[in-house]
């Protein structure tokens, strides 16, 4: 009897015609992932299913954990096989499986079982009748309950039999790589990193950009955004960082352009370069944290503003969100302490008083004229010594 488990996917059961094509994708990201992983394991698919093996010592919990960070994946289940398929060895089997993984607690569970094998002497009904009684029988703190049981027991009669329950809960979503590529602006604060989470869990792989300004943010400011990188990168897989110096652009803005207007401004350069990178790196779109209303450039006329300047789509997967409710999954992605390290980003440090929060489009191009003599050459020059950094959480 060997332990291996089973990836259980959602959404990716529902595409049709081009079903293997999202599963090929999950067992490439599942292997690439694993590589990070201590041990050998065979990753397949079959009828349907994926499987992972494990073919030499391992960690089970440094396991789960890497297969739960894998977007398409919903849930984990430690499957034990059973070669020896007659009824009382499934059952007995069944049941040191069931001790082992949910112990000897009380909890409600329903069975389900599914033959495969034809040949088999006894059909599912009759499976989960006898596997119902046996669990009741034999594990003290067992009790049926058939409409919201805690455990989902599975028994299935294939070449081999497989037993069992329900299992770690993943993030579910659609496996990155599958829905082309975006670029993310990844500032140091709470929202952009929990954005990038959000569509790469749609299935869209990411790099991003980050608008660093020194002496005015720190080489320690930049290091926070390398680290939100590399959180994310958990769940994205390796993440292209391109970092941008954008302390002149931003000193010429300041110099020659109404200071209500600064950062708005500002933005627009911002979009601007990053969607010249963008489309260098073959990107689809480009990626905020911006939430309608949450600071002044964020109303729907600013972000009318920042968007005039763009080309491709900007996605903006936090767009409703309350700030509670991004915090939330900050959290829960692991990003929030990190996000929260108080070093200044370059936003903070030219900000006005009183920035307008209606800019009218034809104002803010007015004013932009008089960045005419010298933004081409600061914007070139900002995009040619670009540093590329790669960042991996495995
Ligand atoms: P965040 O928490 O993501 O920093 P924020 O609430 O501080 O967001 P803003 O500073 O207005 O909001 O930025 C809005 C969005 O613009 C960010 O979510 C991010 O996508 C992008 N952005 C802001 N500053 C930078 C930067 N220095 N480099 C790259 N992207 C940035
Ligand atoms: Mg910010």
């Amino acid at each position: 009897m060997e332990t291996s488990y089973l990836i259980k996917y959602a959404e990716i059961g529902i595409k049709g015609k081009n079903k293997y094509k999202f599963e090929d994708a999950l067992v490439k990201n599942i292997i690439s992932r694993l590589r990070g992983v201590e041990g050998e394991f065979r990753v397949h698919k079959e009828q349907g299913r994926i499987l992972v093996m494990p073919l030499s010592d391992y960690d089970r919990d440094e396991l789960l954990t890497a297969l739960i960070h894998i977007f398409g994946v919903a849930q984990v289940c430690p499957v034990t096989a059973i070669e020896d398929k007659s009824f009382d060895n499934v059952l007995s089997g069944l049941k040191d499986h069931i001790l082992r993984e949910i112990g000897d607690k009380e909890f409600t569970f329903k069975v389900f079982a599914k033959r495969g094998d034809k040949k088999y002497p006894i059909d599912s009904p009759e499976i989960c009748r006898e596997a119902g009684k046996y669990i009741l029988d034999e594990i003290p703190g067992a009790k049926v309950d058939v409409h919201h049981p805690e455990y989902k027991v599975f028994v299935e009669i294939r070449r081999e039999a497989y037993v069992y329950v329900s299992g770690v809960p993943a993030p579910g979503g659609m496996p990155v790589g599958t829905a082309g590529k975006a670029m993310l602006l990844l500032s140091g604060g709470i929202d952009s990193p929990v954005a990038g989470y959000r569509i790469a869990k749609r299935g869209v792989k990411i790099e991003a950009v980050y608008f660093h300004a020194p002496p005015y943010t720190s080489e320690r400011a930049k290091q926070k955004v390398v680290d939100l990188a590399k959180i994310i990168s958990e769940y994205t897989g390796p993440i292209l960082l391109h970092v941008i110096n954008f302390t002149d652009i931003q000193m010429a803005i300041y110099e020659k352009c109404p200071h209500d207007e600064l950062t708005i401004i500002m933005r627009r350069y911002m979009m601007k370069i990053a969607q010249m990178i963008a489309k260098d790196r073959e990107c689809l779109a480009l990626v905020t944290g911006e939430s309608i209303a949450q600071v002044a450039s964020q109303t729907m006329q600013s972000l009318a503003a920042t968007d005039a300047v763009c080309e491709m789509p900007v996605f903006r997967p936090l767009i409703a969100m309350d700030k509670k409710e991004i915090i939330e999954e900050s959290e829960k992605i692991g990003a929030y302490e990190t996000s929260i390290l108080p070093y200044e980003d370059c936003c903070t440090i030219f900000v006005a008083k009183h920035p307008v929060t209606k800019p009218k489009l034809d104002r803010i191009e007015e004013s932009e004229k008089n960045l005419t003599d010298v933004i081409d050459g600061l914007v070139k020059s900002a995009y040619e010594t670009k540093e590329d950094i790669w960042v991996s959480s495995f």
